[in-house]
């Protein structure tokens, strides 16, 4: 399946001078000062291509800084006639979009919490309608693809095509490194279903740190996202929000010098040549591992059935033990990842245990 959108190329609305796409700033404007001088610092440095700041934020308790509202903008604009490089804020209602739309705001983002909701993306999209703005529209805080494409659908149908995905890691109940889990695969999901949306990386809110920066950029990078959004703040240690997460103008610089943009497909015939007659190679051992495992499966029919007729247990224990234990030992000499190992032949096993356990449930044959 795949998902009707129209939508316009990204270099249509955000021309990229510097590779890779960088949308950076502050977390939340909280000073003119601040902002101004952050966009300076970022300006400078020749790898932004848009400069954000929240300035209608949503938090999680009450009591919090609740963003610096609407005089933020005039900031914006004023760091935007300053540095040249376009905004982009976060809009939650239908009054943000009419401000930031006076106000000549780019670009407008749309948080995870109000993607959560679709009575707050209805009341944007309905703001929005006859209007030529781009919007970006983060996944919604907990891992719910639908609700993320429903956010996208919403906007798209309200008239506009100058629409992105950004992708700022999902809530979860288990503790972890990040602050958001990345889970990669939701995007991948959305990239396979909609091939022409542009997808954005927000680091910054999966990682809730500044150490984990680098890896996860590089990592979006290499799953062919278009850029990165990354909070920027020219003290993060005075920061009124998301101080743990922020980067200094000149850290951000170290650290786009230090990506990689990565081709999907090499423009040297060589090299692709090199790599079609590897592909070929892995597509033959694929074929053969399906293969293989076809034949195990055919065997372990025959063991279900030999097992129904002689009325035996599916799960024998012990036998597991040693299947477990003799091919990871195994695996482990052709220096084979152990943990990938044991994923791999759970899987298998799990499947094996389904298909005996189809076979005990038809009737035993009385010869
Ligand atoms: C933000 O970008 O500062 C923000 C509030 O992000 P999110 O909506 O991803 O939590
Ligand atoms: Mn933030």
């Amino acid at each position: 399946m795949k998902l009707n959108f129209n939508i316009e190329p990204l270099e249509n609305w955000l021309p990229v001078k510097h590779q890779p796409l960088v949308i950076a700033g502050p977390c939340s404007a909280e000073t003119e000062d601040q902002l101004v001088a952050t966009a300076h610092l970022l300006a400078k440095t020749g790898k932004i291509t848009a400069l954000r700041a929240g300035i209608w934020k949503p938090r999680t308790r009450p009591g919090e800084f609740e963003g610096i509202g609407s005089i933020g903008l005039e900031w914006l604009n004023r760091a935007k006639r300053e540095t040249g490089l376009p905004i982009t804020v976060e809009v939650a209602n239908a009054k943000h979009v009419e401000e930031a739309l006076a106000a000549g705001v780019d670009i407008l983002w749309i948080g995870a919490r109000s993607t959560a909701n679709p009575f707050t993306v209805q009341e944007i999209a309905d703001a929005l309608r006859g209007v030529d703005i781009p919007v970006m529209i983060k996944n919604p805080v907990n891992p719910d693809l639908s609700l993320w494409i429903g956010a996208l659908e919403r906007i798209n149908q309200a008239g506009i095509t100058k629409l992105a995905a950004i992708s700022r890691g999902f809530s979860s109940y288990e503790k972890s490194a990040f602050r958001n889990e990345p889970m990669w695969e939701l995007s991948i999901q959305l990239k396979t279903l909609c091939p022409e949306l542009p997808i954005i990386c927000d680091p910054s809110h999966i990682c809730g740190n500044r150490e984990l920066i680098p890896y996860i950029s590089q990592k979006a990078l290499d799953l062919e996202m278009n850029g990165v959004m990354i909070e920027s703040h020219i003290d993060p240690s005075v920061a009124w929000t998301d101080a743990k997460q922020q980067l200094t103008p000149a850290a951000l610089s170290d650290l786009i010098d230090n990506l990689t943009v990565r081709q999907p497909e090499p423009k040297d015939q060589g090299v692709s040549d090199k790599l079609a007659e590897l592909r070929k190679q892995i597509d033959k051992i694929d074929d053969l591992v399906i293969q293989k495992i076809a034949e195990r499966m055919s065997i372990v029919e025959k063991i279900g059935e030999h097992k129904r007729d002689n009325d035996m247990t599916i799960l024998q224990l012990n036998r597991w033990d040693e299947i477990i234990n003799k091919r990871a030992d195994f695996a482990k000499a052709l220096k084979l990842d152990a943990e990938f190992t044991t994923k791999l032949l759970e899987l298998i096993h799990a499947e094996s245990i389904k298909k005996q356990t189809e076979i005990m449930n038809v009737t035993k044959v009385v010869e």
